[in-house]
């Protein structure tokens, strides 16, 4: 296979690069308190997304394949990071998805962020806070003049260097590791449901340390990302309450619900969400 074995000069314009002009969507991560949260939560016309254009110079072959997309280094002209785009191989995904794909990591970033503000680890120096990483995505044309060229969806996301590390999937398979960044991704999950009342529930947390991607949703309302094949529903909530144990960071933050509730349905959720506090 074609595939790109060694990272690019990342800031030398190259011949092995193309340029892309694209217009597309964006979120607006505007994510600064509780409110915003509950509003996120309510309606996904309270997730904000923005048209947006920008110019890419992206890789010719690409540096990796999952089972769905193709991955190539690339940068933009407006600023020195790393990124990554992505392309869909096989047809069937419309921008639609994607655009339901942006609102799942916007929701989950919010999350993240209101995880964060609670949680006071005292002097440790290991990264636990999370932090989502977001997509922007657009329709466009890949590929050099010369060769037939087709639209194509395509998303960008920053580049993450290091290892790459899978915490729990959607169905539930929970990480082992006694690792504090474990530890956070497994009460995260907890927290996501908790804090929600039972309406989601973030799970298929992976990505390099703290650095969060590919996040799933399971919702209650099955009309809320219902284009995302991850979202398993109230079956979801069984899954991963099946083998999540709770552990210090669920005790810290108080959170109540279990295996038990679930299956009777009789739930207990911590009641009030401070905006910030030591807990
Ligand atoms: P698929 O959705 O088709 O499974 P992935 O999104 O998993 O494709 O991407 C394929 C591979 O590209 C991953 O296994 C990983 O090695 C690499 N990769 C994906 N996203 C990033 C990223 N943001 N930074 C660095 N490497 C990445
Ligand atoms: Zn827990």
């Amino acid at each position: 296979v074609w595939l790109e074995h060694v990272s690019p000069m990342w800031h030398s314009r190259a011949w092995f690069e193309e340029t892309l002009s694209v217009e597309g969507f964006v979120f607006d991560i505007m994510v600064h308190n509780a409110n915003t949260l509950n509003e996120m939560m309510a309606h996904d016309d309270n997730i904000k997304i923005n048209m947006s254009e920008c110019t890419i110079y992206k890789r010719l072959r690409p540096f990796a394949k999952g089972s769905l997309r193709a991955a190539y280094f690339a940068r933009t002209a407006a600023s020195d990071n790393r990124f990554v785009v992505k392309s869909f191989m096989r047809g069937g995904r419309r921008l639609v998805h994607l655009v339901e794909d942006m609102r799942c990591q916007a929701l989950c970033k919010a999350f993240a962020l209101e995880f964060n503000a609670m949680l006071v680890y005292g002097n440790s120096t290991e990264k636990q806070f999370l932090d989502f990483i977001v997509t922007a995505c657009w329709r466009g044309k890949l590929g050099m003049a010369m060769t037939v060229s087709s639209d194509q969806l395509l998303s960008l996301e920053p580049y993450l260097e290091g290892d790459y590390i899978k915490y729990n999937n959607n169905c539930g398979y929970v990480n082992k590791d006694q690792t504090q960044i474990n530890q956070a991704a497994q009460a995260f999950s907890h927290f996501t449901f908790e804090r929600s009342q039972g309406r989601f529930l973030v799970c298929d947390l992976q990505g390099v340390g703290n650095i969060l991607t590919d996040a799933a949703i399971h919702t209650k309302d099955l009309d809320r990302f219902k284009l995302l094949e991850s979202n398993l529903g109230p079956e979801g909530f069984r899954f991963f309450f099946a083998t999540h144990v709770c552990n210090g960071i669920c005790s810290k933050l108080g959170l109540k619900s279990n295996a038990s509730m679930i299956k009777s349905g009789s739930y207990d959720f911590r009641e009030s969400w401070p905006r910030k506090s030591n807990v």
